[in-house]
């Protein structure tokens, strides 16, 4: 690994996080060189690939397409199913995302250390489904923390005392910083434990906790380790979901449409649905609503994921044809104006806030 170049990545979802963390990258840190690519399904929406070209022109990049199947007439999805004899992927047997998303990813890096940057915000409470390869290392730039678990435990572990106190010292020259070395010091115990230390070294000093770590990496094998520096090393700001919207409208690329909401009627009453992420049409993810407003709004995708259902596996425990019966449809939608009754935001021209709940399930690879 060390005679090779270090490779700087961002796999671009179709999702709004992935889209504002490639554009706020080319912003703040222009001299990063990032290789975007987007793991090709076949079976997004169009508002994905729009947006994928929009992006290309905001970047004056190509984004490569990376395919799982190179050698077939059928799109990727379609290969896998009829590989696995009709049998649909679901939430329990997530074959697409490591047939279609991380082994792609995986041939598109080979064995190059690469930094892979994951558009996580700082609002969110997760690491996400990524690839565990020793030559990829995950960033996060939008949480004040940029760093992965793994690397965070490897810092702050008993073992790793002696180095953390080292770094620090070498970094802290001036009286102010004494209570840092101190907090640097301090083992982690039961009454102090690794999430404690970690965020009272971040609250203390953002900046310098990442260059301790980063001095630290250096006798490592993660790809950062063959780095001479890193440009997020100064990185302490903390990116939430307005900061995402705002990003994507200033720069002109603008949010994906499925995301915003369209009105629907029920008993006489109005409510609103629309898509809350990105990935395959019939993703399995997706809430009851989110089907209704596929029937309504794409009904051509909604008739071919229905036609799935054909070998009698079903895309949930409720089958697409029984789904749509109008007295189904309608419960839906009642349901879904109950819940946007509880949490109305008016001014927001997104569901987000609505289906929030459901956003943060699934997997880094298709929604981020
Ligand atoms: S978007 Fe959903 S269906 Fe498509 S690969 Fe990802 S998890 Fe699977």
């Amino acid at each position: 690994m060390e005679n090779k170049p270090l490779r700087h990545v961002l796999g671009i979802s179709g999702g709004k996080d992935s889209a504002a963390l490639a554009i706020y990258l080319k912003k703040t840190h222009p001299e990063l060189d990032i290789e975007y690519y987007f793991c090709d399904t076949g079976k997004e929406l169009d508002e994905t690939y729009n947006l994928i070209s929009k992006l290309e022109n905001y970047l004056g990049k190509k984004i490569t397409h990376v395919n799982a199947i190179t050698d077939s007439p059928e799109d990727s999805f379609d290969h896998f199913v009829q590989a696995y004899g009709g049998y649909l992927p679901s939430s329990s047997a997530r074959w697409c995302t490591k047939k279609l998303k991380l082994e792609p990813f995986e041939a598109f890096i080979g064995d190059d250390p690469v930094v892979s940057y994951v558009g996580i915000r700082g609002d969110e409470d997760r690491e996400g489904y990524i690839s565990h390869k020793p030559n990829v290392q995950s960033v996060f730039p939008f949480r004040r923390n940029i760093w992965s678990e793994d690397v965070v435990q490897k810092v702050l572990n008993a073992s790793a005392l002696p180095r953390l106190i080292k770094a620090y010292e070498g970094l802290v020259q001036t009286d102010k910083h004494a209570r840092l070395l101190q907090l640097a010091q301090t083992p982690i115990s039961r009454s102090f434990p690794q999430t404690q230390k970690l965020n009272a070294l971040l609250d203390a000093d953002t900046v310098l906790f990442n260059k301790a770590v980063f001095t630290m990496l250096r006798d490592t094998t993660y790809p950062l380790a063959l780095a001479e520096d890193f440009a997020l090393l100064n990185n302490d700001e903390v990116l939430v979901r307005d900061d995402i919207f705002r990003i994507l409208r200033e720069s002109g690329v603008g949010v994906p449409a499925y995301y915003e909401k369209i009105v629907f009627e029920v008993d006489g009453e109005q409510g609103e649905y629309a898509r809350s992420r990105s990935g395959c049409y019939f993703c399995f993810f997706q809430q009851k609503i989110e089907w209704v407003w596929l029937y309504e709004q794409h009904n051509e995708l909604f008739l071919k994921a229905m036609d799935y259902e054909r070998d009698g596996y079903t895309w949930m425990e409720e089958s697409l044809s029984d789904l749509i019966k109008p007295d189904r449809v309608r419960q839906i939608k009642l349901d879904a104006l109950a819940k946007q009754k509880n949490k109305k935001t008016p001014e927001s021209i997104y569901l987000l806030d609505i289906l929030d709940d459901e956003e943060e399930v699934g997997c880094a690879s298709c929604f981020i």
